[in-house]
């Protein structure tokens, strides 16, 4: 039994395809890294099967990011997602929210923009697109995305509840001869038709055939989706170098230490003035070998 899985199927005899995914022990480790205030918690569940959904449908070596900014009551949210289905999600909010459970999921959808990046392995390139926020769903929101950027009618349906989430997507492929077009519009409209306690509480196989029981659908094996945090020490030591020997060391003057937790993972990464002085004293023997193979 694969807990947190994604499922993909095709119709047989018409030009559609679409995949389910479904989040419960992979959902429980990401929630579980902090105290969410429900509504920011929803979001970002919302925005990792969102994630997941575009990655396996965006066929790519490397990985996706979604990120919601600018949103006056949430600092950020965050997800990635690898083409091997690794994943990490966490979010940024201000203590406050805390205390009165304030912020709402209206709230994070309400203003702001959502960032989807495509981080390509194959040519090292970050692509880019921003869509602003203005109160819709966060499945509403990449259903105009797909339209936009990859000119396919795709549909997303995305069931929340603190325990497991269960997304849908559904896309329409070329019909370059309009031959099916009737058999496409009818697949769609049952498919609005699905009900989010539907998505939560019924198996896959079920819900494709009371929806489409007029036709022929191949489902895929399940692909298992795992919790996995690309955070290390050497990422952190690189992140403390960007910040320069000399706010390093008045980090050690004043705090004796300097420790960096993972906002995804909680992992603890700690480094004392020996640490710090060597990650500066190996840079610039680094540098001097690159100049003077420059040379
Ligand atoms: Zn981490």
């Amino acid at each position: 039994m694969v807990n947190s899985f994604i499922r993909k199927f095709a119709f047989d005899k018409i030009p559609v395809h679409g995949a389910f995914v479904e989040l419960t022990d992979v959902w429980y480790t990401i929630s579980s890294q902090k105290e969410y205030p429900d509504g920011i918690k929803q979001l970002l569940g919302e925005l990792l099967v969102a994630n997941i959904l575009l990655t396996t449908n965006i066929k790519l070596q490397g990985k996706i990011i979604v990120q919601i900014q600018n949103n006056p009551k949430l600092d950020l949210a965050v997800s990635e997602c690898s083409n091997k289905l690794k994943v990490r999600a966490t979010a940024k909010f201000a203590a406050s929210a805390h205390q009165d459970n304030q912020i709402s999921y209206a709230d994070c959808i309400d203003s702001g923009s959502l960032i989807i990046t495509i981080d390509s392995d194959n040519d090292g390139k970050l692509y880019q697109s921003i869509v602003v926020l203005n109160g819709r769903s966060i499945s509403d929101i990449l259903t105009e995305y797909m339209l936009q950027s990859e000119q396919l009618h795709t549909v997303f349906f995305i069931a929340y509840s603190e325990k497991k989430i269960v997304g849908c997507m559904l896309q329409k492929l070329p019909d370059v001869e309009g031959v099916y077009t009737e058999d496409i519009d009818r697949v769609f409209k049952m498919a609005e038709t699905i009900e989010h306690h539907e998505l939560l509480s019924t198996e896959i196989n079920v819900i494709l055939k009371r929806l489409f029981y007029e036709d022929d659908i191949i489902l895929f094996d399940s692909q298992h989706i795992s919790f996995g945090c690309t955070c290390g020490r050497e990422r952190v030591i690189n992140m403390l170098r960007s910040l320069g020997l000399e706010e390093a060391t008045s980090i050690i003057e004043d705090e004796g230490i300097i420790t960096v937790t993972c906002d995804f993972c909680n992992s603890v990464y700690s480094f004392n003035e020996q640490d710090v002085l060597s990650m500066f004293t190996n840079l610039s023997i680094d540098l001097e070998c690159i100049s003077n193979e420059i040379n």
